[in-house]
């Protein structure tokens, strides 16, 4: 079974698709990740949903990427003595250290860090950003604020604080327990929420030691302050629009979108455009028009992947929205100005042995017009700076480790087969151009272009690079 599109569909999972059938369902229409929120999802229903998603892995046999998002530091305020309170424009609002429930006054607080790292201008935007309060004066254990906006604020209502740098990091003791969790359940990546400096990443690489791709959700104006440095440190990157429309101006998130996805194209790490791609499709079977094209407009930039939330999560057509995003996908990378956009945006191959490799290949595959570049892979490095090409031609990444073919479902272009190593440059070249046919990639009689590092067996030595004849069966010639 293949995909006719290079771009990846991550499908987030809740209520509306926890079912072994639904999931099915999902994967068979598009989607090639799935990803598990960790904010709405307990220990128990976590191993539930990837026990179900390796049983749907097995029968099809695709390797299937599975996420676990961390909810992160999300900030909330406490609760009221009437459930809510109405603020009016221009009032005086505290928000201060006292647990003791609030009214048109006052609230709690629950976070003593951010109340003593909030200095007056400072911004508190409340449920979503639909409330906006500005710091006054701060004194020890408290700050007052003057409504700008007002509105209705209820119990536990989110807040976001983008003028000022939280002092603390990016997991906090439930996040901790969620990704000793999700680890143990063997995931394939995890995510992390709000991640504002690149020691927030750093962090959570000690603990996941390997075990899991470690992807940074860029949802905090001062991550993007810090961009490059956050990049370098991650292993692949989420544009988490949703938030970060809250956190920044909304007007500055499609510019954003492709500051974030290019800088990490030229980094070869993957990138996911994330959140409201299909947001009307929670309520109705058809898309807007003004979504149908925002989903382009990611394919369009070389996004490694599209998402759903609430859509595939919550909404009430999971499947169609799937099947929506793959139709949209396919006809955007058929397009006739899909290659020279694309390809517009490529950035120079950096000077090591895996990028110029990779580049030649690229190179071949275009000049030959080749169905197929085969790449062996064992940590997924290599596959990762092929995949950083942009070739037009599929990739299929051959790798003996099966954690590695999961975590690259997840990147462009690569359609990732798990197999034995090659044993010898003749087995090498069999083997690949076997994949190649019995993956559906090319017909006995055409050309394949393989990479591969040799001796075998050994990461992280790209240094080979052949055309192959695929004969009849698979044999080469
Ligand atoms: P969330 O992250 O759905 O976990 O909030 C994505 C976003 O903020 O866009
Ligand atoms: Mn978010």
């Amino acid at each position: 079974m293949r995909r006719n599109r290079r771009i990846k569909i991550l499908a987030t999972l809740g209520p509306a698709s926890s079912d072994r059938d639904t999931i099915s369902a999902l994967f068979q229409a598009g989607a090639d990740a799935f990803r598990i929120n960790m904010s709405h999802t307990n220990h128990e229903l976590l191993n539930r949903l990837v026990g179900i998603i390796r049983s749907v892995e097995a029968e099809h046999g695709r390797p299937i990427a599975i996420l676990a998002d961390l909810q992160g530091p999300k900030l909330r305020v406490g609760t009221f003595a009437d459930g809510a309170v109405q603020l009016a424009n221009g009032a005086r609002f505290v928000v201060d250290a006292d647990p003791t429930e609030g009214n048109t006054e006052r609230v709690y607080l629950p976070h003593p860090e951010i109340l003593n790292a909030l200095e007056p201008g400072h911004r508190l935007l409340l449920d979503d950003g639909k409330l906006r309060l500005v710091v006054e004066h701060v004194e020890p254990g408290r700050a007052v604020t003057r409504v700008e906006v007002g509105g209705k604020l209820s119990n536990r209502k989110g807040v976001s604080v983008p003028d000022t740098t939280i002092p603390i990091g990016a997991m906090t003791d439930k996040d901790r327990r969620d990704l000793d969790a999700a680890l143990a359940a063997e995931v394939d990546w995890v995510a992390l929420s709000f991640v504002q400096r690149p020691d927030d990443v750093a962090e959570a690489r000690k603990i996941v030691r390997g075990r899991a791709g470690v992807l940074s959700k860029l949802e905090k104006p001062q991550a993007i302050d810090r961009l490059e440095e956050i990049i370098e440190m991650s292993d692949a990157l989420m544009v988490a629009r949703g938030d970060l429309g809250v956190e920044m101006p909304l007007e500055q998130v499609p510019g954003l979108q492709k500051r974030i996805t290019r800088a990490a194209r030229v980094a070869g790490k993957p990138v996911i455009v994330a959140t409201q791609m299909l947001e009307s499709m929670i309520n109705s079977p058809v898309p807007t028009r003004a979504e149908v094209s925002d989903v382009a407009t990611a394919v369009f930039e070389g996004a490694d992947a599209i998402m759903l939330s609430a859509e595939s999560a919550a909404g009430a057509f999971p499947v169609e929205a799937v099947a929506t995003m793959n139709r949209i996908a396919e006809q955007v990378e058929r397009d006739q100005y899909y290659p020279g956009i694309l390809h517009a945006q490529r950035s120079e191959p950096q000077s090591t042995g895996a990028d110029a490799i990779c580049a030649a290949a690229r190179q071949i595959a275009d000049t030959l017009n080749l169905s197929a570049i085969v790449c062996y892979t064992f940590s997924g490095a290599t596959a990762l700076r092929a995949a950083r090409e942009r070739p037009r031609a599929p990739l299929i990444a051959l790798s003996p480790v099966l954690a590695t073919a999961r975590r690259l479902s997840l990147v462009y272009g690569l359609h990732t087969v798990v197999g034995e190593d090659a044993k010898d440059p003749n087995d090498m070249t069999e083997k690949a151009c076997r994949s190649a046919l019995d993956e559906d990639f090319v017909y006995p009689g055409q050309r394949i272009v393989i990479i591969a590092g040799i001796p075998f067996g050994s990461p992280g030595s790209t240094n080979l690079l052949q055309l192959a004849f695929v004969g009849e069966g698979g044999t080469a010639h």
